[in-house]
Order: structure tokens, then sequence, then C-alpha cells
């Protein structure tokens, strides 16, 4: 399902590749009866315009500007890095026109009576889904319009992920569902709520007619063919909006948007506002003009609500002083699907009229003015109170006199579970996605059509853990009441199995105690059936698999499931073999391998054997996840034996040798992207270390054809190949992580014994030293056996401490990229010794001088990309009246506009309380910094998604103390 070659046959250069690694899809077998929405996709658009895709009618808007081809590019924010480049398919690439403000002047884009009912593909995780109803919560909450889920409206939106990247459309297309594409990158709060503000009818802000006014657009500082995204519309036949011109707009881009390089700014505002020259492009939530511009695209009503609490309340416009002629409010209460509202009107003094003719506030049973009508009501009798069917209630005020009557107030509150007749639909914990409350218990009946039985199938799932699950929890029963047969009570951070029902109901509830609350789950349930049970056999031509809202075809061993996904074929690959060794490649080697393949290779060699395999080409689609296309290799015969490991993409697997004498290859492809597949071959090998060790006093390690005694730590082979005897313990160890013991450890040590370890790391980075154990002769100065610790290359160095007996020392830090380590033990009492593990730490001081040093963002840099959750601050400083210079040799830190997820930040001085050199990201930094004082500090952050190569600093001591900050 990797898009990435899809694309470039479409013309679009996709930077997705390794991005798609963070996603999870649903597994394949959903895909099957899962209907392929047709949508409209942004990214086969005629062209793009940033991340908007335009179509041939906004094309048509373009006039006489362009008459070559240009590059349309894709970008949210900058980041053009997750985002396609396409071609446009035309010549004709014409400026804009007739474009009303930022706002999309054609009546027939904007959505009837601001629904926009939305689908969310089945290909998104659980807190991607919370983020896009967190987005769009947030445009509900501000303005008029209403996001509902898609029942059987013709056109709506879908999220997607789509080649694209981030992209959509500006307004509704019509005629049928349209995507919203949402890649990876593009998963975050504020991005969301800017493509929806696309969706709603929002161009970029800064491509408004009278743009030039406010903002500059430096040229020469855009990248090379991207020029035409600082294309401003036309004032063909500008109307009132009349916003004024907003710098906080979430539709505004970044000054660095389509730069050629981080520092380059490509959009300026031309003026300050308050003293100070206004940021623009940001991503955080919709600013005041935003909202003002959407009230007035969708005509909101000048006054009422959005209310999202679980509990509120509202009154008539000027309660309780009477109201005047020509109100209209609406006020719309939205609570957590699974919820109901109750509402209590707590006073009522409307001008009365027969059926409420003139004044009067209606209450209606869903999210919109044409939903069931509960009530209209005008005099002064207090409505009975309500309650709603969903979690939706339009309450509606209109006034024709003014009034000196009270008005009305009402007051409202959300209550979870209860009966649910209906064949499908969303459960959600109360309050979900943010946290629920403490101390809920809801209870849910559900009933689907006689004769189906029930699916409930979690989308997100976050309870508090707990081992039996006694605090937070939801508990599901298979029939109508609490004493129907328990189907599991689940709590914790991992979403439960999907689960079916025996008839046509199904009990759920839910319970949180009085602390801890967490996001709580999302549930999906529908009416199910088990296809399979049909006299056709679901047309499967072997076996028929019921899976939950779906089912799938199987083959019998030797066969497998033909292109139709319904008949069996034998299959071409897989078996079961004997032979001692052998070769095995996916098939169609050395050409692509096919889709939907499955094939399962059983290799049984004799007892006392082990079976050994060797990759020799592995070429998969797929990289970390490895869920479309892999290899899995076990040690046993069955699909759930010893995994050695999952393997996909381009790197080949080490050479894997089975516990025993069989193993299991499964390969498996999904129905996109096919590569080369592997070739390996196997050998058998008898063990003889299975028996009585191999004859080795210590460790015995078998090879092919023969086998190996090793020694334990301080030992060493005695020319007999099977004994041990003591040997000289120096040690030298370079390797950014792993573990040290003394001698002979988890046994006694010997007496009279003396090691050392000199422990070193990537420069920049400091090791420490975490004690697993520590059992030595104990002594108050540690004057018998000890183990020394220095900080630095050897012990002429300061002492890090001085450690015996038992007690567990806190982890040693160095404060360099060296640490030194000498045990001893004296002749009498031994004891087991220690065990520690080392690794490196980022940040410290570190000393510029003359020479040049290196300093590297992260310990294993070049061999890995920097980890995830990085914090580290390095002050480098050099002699007093000295300044300190840094070079950036290599820079690569993940991309993004305000450097808000991965960052280098400078500091000019010794804390972070200096000034600010910048924050950089992207392939960005400068290349050379001079400090005004004596020191710098670096401060290196980065996220928990997307990691890079990261960064390598050379630094040393400047002899003049240099004024410049930075010289590029
Ligand atoms: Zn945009």
């Amino acid at each position: 399902m990797e898009v990435a070659p899809a694309c470039l046959s479409l013309l679009c250069v996709c930077l997705l590749g390794s991005l798609a690694a963070d996603w999870e899809f649903v597994d394949t077998n959903f895909t099957y009866l899962d209907d392929v929405i047709d949508y409209k996709d942004p990214c086969k658009a005629a062209a793009f315009l940033g991340d908007i895709a335009l179509d041939e009618d906004d094309l048509r808007m373009f006039k006489n500007v362009h008459s070559s081809p240009v590059n349309y590019t894709d970008s949210v924010n900058g980041s053009s890095s997750t985002e396609s480049v396409r071609r446009t398919r035309a010549a004709d690439r014409q400026t804009l026109r007739r474009w009303r403000r930022a706002a999309t002047s054609r009546p027939e884009r904007v959505w009837p009576d601001g629904i926009i009912p939305y689908v969310i593909s089945g290909n998104f995780t659980g807190s991607q889904r919370a983020i896009f109803r967190q987005a769009m919560r947030h445009w509900e909450k501000h303005t008029c319009v209403t996001f509902t889920e898609r029942t059987t409206e013709e056109s709506y939106i879908v999220f997607t992920y789509r080649p694209c990247g981030c992209c959509s459309y500006v307004g509704r297309r019509g005629s049928g569902p349209q995507a919203i594409s949402i890649g990876k990158n593009c998963d975050k709060f504020g991005i969301v709520v800017h493509e929806l503000g696309h969706v709603i009818g929002f161009w970029h802000e800064h491509t408004r007619p009278d743009r030039d006014e406010h903002v500059s657009i430096i040229r020469d500082n855009i990248q090379p063919g991207q020029e035409y995204n600082f294309l401003k519309m036309e004032p063909g036949e500008v109307d009132s909006l009349g916003e004024v011109y907003d710098f906080g707009s979430i539709m505004h881009y970044a000054r660095n948007t389509f730069s050629r390089g981080v520092f380059l700014d490509t959009i300026l505002p031309r003026y300050d506002v308050n003293g100070v020259r206004p940021p623009i492009g940001q991503r955080t939530r919709l600013s005041k003009g935003d909202i003002a511009q959407a009230r007035k695209l969708y005509k909101c009503a000048r006054c009422g609500d959005s209310l999202q609490e679980s509990a509120g309340n509202f009154s008539s416009p000027g309660f309780p002083n009477g109201y005047s002629a020509y109100a209209h409010c609406v006020w719309k209460i939205s609570v957590t699907p699974g919820e109901k509202i109750v509402l209590n009107f707590t006073s009522m003094d409307l001008f009365r009229s027969h059926l409420c003719w003139y004044d009067h506030v209606e209450v209606r049973d869903g999210f919109w003015r044409k939903a069931p009508l509960k009530g209209r009501f005008c005099g002064d009798t207090l409505p009975d109170p309500m309650i709603s069917t969903d979690s939706q209630l339009w309450i509606e005020f209109r006034s024709s006199s003014s009034w000196v009557g009270k008005g009305f107030s009402a007051v409202y509150e959300a209550i979870c579970g209860g009966e649910v007749k209906r064949d499908s639909g969303q459960i959600q914990s109360p309050n979900y996605p943010d946290d629920y409350q403490s101390n809920k218990v809801c209870v849910w009946k559900i009933t689907v059509a006689e004769g189906f039985n029930v699916g409930l199938s979690f989308q997100s799932f976050e309870i508090e853990r707990h081992d039996s699950c006694t605090y937070d929890y939801v508990e599901v029963r298979d029939g109508g009441s609490e004493s129907s047969p328990l189907l599991g009570r689940f709590c914790g951070y991992d979403k439960p199995d999907d689960i079916k029902s025996s008839s046509n109901r199904l009990w759920l509830k839910f319970v949180s105690d009085g602390s801890v609350n967490k996001a709580g789950f999302a549930a999906n349930f529908f009416k199910e059936m088990d296809e399979c049970s049909r006299p056709d056999n679901g047309q499967c031509e072997q076996r028929c698999m019921n899976t939950l809202g779906s089912y799938r075809c199987a083959c019998d061993p030797g066969y497998e499931l033909a292109a139709d996904r319904r008949s069996c074929e034998t299959a071409a690959c897989g078996g079961f073999i004997t032979k001692l060794n052998g070769s095995l490649t996916t098939p169609g080697w050395p050409k692509e391998y096919p889709p939907n393949k499955n094939c399962v290779w059983q290799l049984v060699a004799p007892i006392q054997y082990r079976i050994t395999l060797v990759f020799d080409v592995f070429e998969t689609e797929g990289n970390d996840v490895c869920k479309y296309d892999y290899v899995e290799v076990r040690s046993g015969l069955s699909s759930d034996s010893k995994l050695h490991g999952k393997f996909c993409g381009a790197e080949k697997p080490e050479v894997i040798t089975s516990q025993h004498n069989n193993m299991r290859i499964e390969f498996k492809s999904d129905n996109t992207v096919a590569k080369r597949g592997f070739k390996a071959h196997f050998f058998s090998d008898i063990d003889e270390c299975s028996k009585e060790n191999g004859g080795c006093q210590h460790e015995c390690v078998n090879t092919f054809g023969s086998y190996s005694c090793q020694c334990r730590s301080g030992f060493m082979l005695h020319d007999n190949k099977h004994d041990c005897k003591e040997a000289g313990c120096d040690h030298v160890v370079n390797s950014v992580s792993g573990t040290i013991s003394s001698p002979n450890w988890p046994d006694r040590y010997p007496s009279k014994k003396a090691c050392t370890w000199i422990l070193s790391t990537t420069p920049g980075h400091r090791i420490k030293l975490v004690f697993n154990e520590i059992d030595m002769e104990a002594h108050l100065e540690c004057a018998y056996d000890h183990l020394e610790i220095y900080d630095g290359r050897d012990v002429r160095v300061p002492t890090l401490g001085r450690f015996c007996g038992t007690k567990k020392p806190s982890p040693v830090v160095s404060s360099g990229n060296k640490m030194f380590l000498r045990f001893f033990s004296d002749n009498s009492v031994q004891k087991r010794g220690f065990e520690a593990t080392y690794g490196a730490e980022c940040g410290g001081s570190l000393k510029a001088e003359v020479k040049t040093k290196d300093l590297y963002s992260h310990a294993q840099f070049g061999d890995n990309n920097y980890p995830g959750g990085s914090d580290c601050l390095w002050v480098v400083s050099a002699e007093k009246g000295y300044g300190v210079e840094i070079i950036f040799q290599v820079f690569e830190i993940e991309e993004e506009a305000d450097c808000g997820y991965d960052y280098v930040e400078l500091y000019d001085g010794a804390d972070i309380k200096s000034p600010r050199l910048g924050r950089y990201c992207g392939s960005g930094a400068p290349e050379e910094v001079f400090s005004a004082g004596d020191s710098i500090l670096l401060k290196f952050h980065s996220d928990d998604s997307i990691n890079k190569k990261g960064f390598h600093v050379r630094y040393t001591s400047t002899k003049f103390q240099d004024t410049l900050h930075a010289s590029k």
C-alpha cells in the first residue's frame, strides 16, 4: 500500500517513501469488501496551488500570465518534503481572476447549511482519527459549520492518504465524494485545521487581491519554479466580506514557505502591528479573522453559540431584560457520540402567538435546522425536559418584535449510555478524544435488526491500565442485560479484538473511578452476519473465513488464493523441505514477485541439527512496519512458533539459525508495489553444543561443520580449546553501549586480580554507567576489593567514585567522552563482583580550543538516525577573551516551517537566557556561527516522529573575538 511508485506514474514526485512507516493500515482482509470509494482525488487535480488542488474550472480563472508549463507544488507550511511536486498537464496556466478575497466566491462551493458530511477512511490510527475530530470540533466551536458522519449524503469529504501528502480542493466539489489528503507530517492539529479551511472554502490568505498593501513577496528567495504559489487574485468582484488582512490567519503562508533556504524569507509583513512585525504562518488555531470570514461565508446567525461542553446553559439575548425585534440566534449543542443531551428550560417568557407564529424558540433533535422538531415554544409555559436521540441538539430563537418580558434561559447536561436501536453507529466514552471524566458509569444497550449479530470494532482505546481492570474499564456482554454472558472486560492501551454477539443485542458498559483519566475509547457497532454460512460459501472455492463486517476466502495447504480472491490455484511457492541444504526464492525471481502471494516453506533437518538461513538478496516493499509485504522466519513449523524476525524493505536480514531442527519461512505480498523479493540459501549442521555443552568448560558456540568454546570475562581459552584459564583483563571498549562485568561474572571473581576498562564514545557525548548489580567485599573506605571510576582516559584524571559492598551506586556520568574503570581484588574474600551497563548521554560542557573538535547530534551518528524524544544541551566555551566558532559539517533535521518538531537552537552565551541566534531545522543550519562572548549554547530537540541523519559540528576557539553572530 505504499504509494510512491504509483505516484511516479502520475507524474508527481513523491517524497513519501519512508514516511509511510508510521502508518497503521487496516488488515488487508478488510479491504476486500470495503467499498473503495471513488472520490474526487485532489492528487489527480489539473494543477496545484500550494496544497490546494485546482480543477479545470479553477484553472479557467487563471488568465494570460503563464504561457509555458509550470511545476505545481504542494506545500502546507513550507515543508515540501512531505508533499508532492507535480507537473501541470496543460500549458495554459493563467492568472487568477474574479475571486473575492481569500474566500470562495462561487456559491456552489459553499456547503449548504454549513453541513459537511465526512468519512474517515480505514487506514488511520485511533490517534489520527482523534486529531481529525478535534480539528473538526475546533471549526464547529467557532463557526456554524457542522461536520457530520456521512450517511446517505451525495457529496462529502473523505479523509484519506493520497500521494500528494497534504492537499485539498477549495470548497465543495459536489456530485460525489472528494478526498482531503492527510499525509504523514500533516497529521497535526493545526495542519488539519488548515486543510479543513480549504474544504470549507478558503484560499490562502496571502493570495488576496489587496495583499500587496500588507505583505511583500521576496521573489529572489523563492525556489525556482515555485513563483506561481505567490500569485495573487484579481479583484474582479470583490464584495464586502470585508475583513481586514489577517496576518494571524491559519490560512497564511509562513515567512519562508517555498524558500530556497530556511533563513531566506519569501513573504514578509510590510508594517508593524502594535510595535512589532506580526508573525505569519501560525498553525495553532483559527484566528479571529478566520472565524469572522467563515461566519460571513456561511451566514452564521449573529447570536447563539456552539456548545461542546458536557454541561452548560444559554439564554435569549438580553435575558432577563427582554429581547429586541428581529433577533435570530442558533445554539448547537454537540456532545460526545454515545451521549445524549438532557435539555431543561429554566425560564420562559416570550411573546405569545397562535402556533408561536411570531416570537419562538425551536428545539430540533439533530445537528441542523431541518432535524426533527421536538417542540416550538412561546408564551410563559415552561416546556418539559427534553432528551436528544443522539448527541446533538439544534435550538433556534427568532423574534418579530421587541419584548419587555424576560426571554428564555435553559440548561443542558450530557448523559451517557442508553438504548441504541440502530444497525450501525459509533459509541465513544464521554468527552472523547479528550480525557473522560471521573466517576462515570455508562451503559449502552445496542440492538440491531432481527436475524443479525452485533459486531463491535474498537478504533481507539486508552483506559487506565490495571492487571484485572478494577478501576476504569469497558465491559461487553453478549445480550441485552447486565446478567448476559461476559464477552470481555477491557482496560489499558491495546485495542481489544473485534467482538461479535451471538444475537442481535450487545451490552456495553464503561466505568471510570475517581482518578487517572485517559482519552477513553471510540468504537463502531454494526449489524453483522456470517457470510460463510450462506449456501454459496461466500463464493469461496475452498474455505470461507468470516470476519467482522466482512469475510475472506482462504485455500487449503498447497494452494493459494487467485487474483479474484475467491478461487484457489496451485501454489507456486513454498513447500515442505527435508534436504540438508538448498535455496529458496520468491515466486517470479529474479523478476518482481506477483501481488497477493502467500508462500510458506517448512524446513526439517535431523534431530540435533540446526538450520541456518542466509539471505543473499533481499528486496521487498516496506520499511520498519512490515505491514504490506514481508518475510517471517520462525523456529518450528507452525505460524505461532518462536519468531526470529519479520523482515521487509531493502536491508538484508542477518544470518538466522534455528533453535532446534526445523524452521518456517513465510513470504506475503499485498496487492500493490512489487519488488524483486529474496533469494536465500539454507544449510543444516549438527549442533555439537547440544550434547554435553560440546565439552566446553564455559560456553559452547556452534559453527558450521564444527563448534568452538568461549570463556567468560577475565578468562581465556586453554590450549586444549575446551578449558578456560585466567587471563589479563585490560579492556578497550569503543561501542556506543553495552555491558561490562567483573571477571568470571556471574560467578565469584578470582583473588588478586586487577582489571581495567577504557570506555570511549562519540565526541560531544558523555558516558553513563548504570550498575545492574554490585556484590563486593565491603569496607568503609573500600580499602580491600573495589571498583574505581575515573573521569577520563586513565588514573591521572579526577575520580568519579570508589565502590564496594552490595549497595548499588547511583549512575555515574563522565564529563567528556571517556571513562576509565579499575577493578581490584585482594587475596581474601571473593564475591560475585559487578555488572554495569554503559551508554551515551548527550549534552554537557565542551571546551573549545585552538585544535578543532567534533560534536555529533547523537552517539550513533552515521549508523542510525537520531533517536526520538531527545533533549540535549551543550555549552561550548572557550577561554576568557576568546570566542567560539562552530561550523556545521552535516545538518539534516526534520523539516517544518516553524521548526516546531525537531530543531537545533543556538544561543549566544552559556545558558538559554542568552540571546537566541536562531532555531534551525531541515537542511538549513548556518554554515558558521561565531559567539560574541566566550561561549555558545547548542540545544537539540527531537519529537517522537520522523528522525533524520542529525548533525555534525566542528568547534574551535577563535583568537580574536568576532562580533559577527552568524556569517551566513
Ligand atoms: Zn493550504
